[in-house]
């Protein structure tokens, strides 16, 4: 069972301007967050992406569709219910959202203390999440004494204090430099792996996602575009918006100023070979392509790797008698992807 599921959800804003028709902020999404998933929702500023966050902690109601949180259908619950599924989701901010008068040690408390706990229990749980976050030593420390990713750490600590199932990252690093967007989320793999949270990433950025999730949805104008495993989407994006944001990250594949110069540098027929994780063998397109008598150079490159798994995009110039260029590809392509840059024929 999954532990977040939405289907057919909307949400739908008066418009600003009166008289304008209304905004539809989510667009009839569906999806499902199996437990122990990292999840991330992709997409540009205006996609929906908070709105969809605001959602799924049930801070705002949905205008139509259900969403199930651990198997609950929340769009039908009071209030008082709702607190306590609020209750089972964490969440970290861009901004941190730390208490500044209060040290480092009173604000992963907090929501214990309002949680009911007790002193001594709350004494415990504290220091064992300080040391989990790598802060033991900053207990006594007040926010503006940390750096940002310290903060950010105190941020994920404060979060996980009540044990919630998930954890919500809503731009959690996008005000953090790169090397401390990597140590946090570092971080949020390890909350993952060791303590079995589900994490759901919320973020513009690609290689947030390439870090870090094992699942992704791409949104755009409040609709999910596209949505699968990680290394597929990355490997093999289908929608043009989602190829767009993959291309920021993946190496290999030459930008339209690339190829533009490719062309005049190379004769031939430029043609890209894509190669996942299990396909037949770099070895044998080249095998292929020499037994047809064909002349080629290898002209752009680049090899990703996801969680371990392995995938590339190689383009070559090929030349030779056009004919027997289209049997050596379609025989190819019978095995990976291949892409040729259209209009232009061998010279
Ligand atoms: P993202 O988080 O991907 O940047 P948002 O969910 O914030 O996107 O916004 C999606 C769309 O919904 C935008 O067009 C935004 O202007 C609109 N929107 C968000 N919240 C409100 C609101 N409370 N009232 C009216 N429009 C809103």
């Amino acid at each position: 069972m999954p532990i977040v599921r939405l289907t057919d959800v909307s949400k739908a804003y008066p418009s600003r301007v009166a008289g304008d028709a209304e905004i539809l902020a989510v667009d009839d999404v569906s999806l499902s967050i199996e437990k122990g998933d990292v999840f991330g929702i992709i997409g540009y500023s205006g996609a929906g992406k908070s709105t969809l966050v605001r959602l799924i902690n049930a801070l705002e109601p949905a205008t139509s569709g259900s969403i199930h949180v651990d198997g609950v259908d929340i769009t039908a619950l009071p209030e008082r219910a709702l607190r306590t599924v609020r209750g089972g989701i964490g969440m970290i901010f861009q901004q941190f959202n730390l208490f500044s008068s209060r040290t480092v040690k009173a604000n992963v408390a907090y929501p214990l203390k309002l949680a009911g706990w007790s002193k001594a229990d709350i004494e415990e749980r504290v220091a064992e999440l300080l040391s989990f976050v790598g802060l033991a030593d900053k207990a006594k420390a007040y926010p503006e004494q940390l750096s940002g990713g310290q903060k950010q750490r105190v941020g994920i600590a404060r979060a996980l204090a009540t044990k919630p199932a998930i954890l919500l990252a809503d731009e959690a690093t996008s005000a953090l430099d790169p090397q401390t967007t990597h140590e946090v989320l570092d971080l949020l793999k390890r909350v993952n792996e060791e303590q079995g949270v589900t994490i759901i990433v919320i973020t513009h950025e690609m290689d947030v996602i390439q870090t870090i999730a094992t699942k992704v949805a791409v949104m755009e104008r409040g609709r999910v575009i596209e949505q699968g495993d990680v290394f597929d989407v990355f490997s093999a994006p289908q929608n043009p918006a989602s190829q767009r944001f993959v291309g920021t990250v993946v190496k290999g594949i030459p930008s339209p100023s690339e190829l533009a110069v490719l062309r005049e540098r190379h004769r031939g027929r430029i043609v890209t070979f894509s190669f996942r994780d299990g396909d037949s063998s770099q070895a044998q397109v080249f095998l292929d392509l020499a037994a047809a008598g064909l002349d080629f150079e290898l002209v752009y490159g680049g090899i990703n790797d996801i969680r371990g798994r392995a995938f590339g995009h190689l383009t070559l110039a090929i030349r030779g008698e056009a004919a027997a260029i289209d049997r050596a590809l379609t025989a190819i392509a019978a095995r990976v992807e291949v892409t040729e840059i259209a209009g232009e024929e061998a010279r």
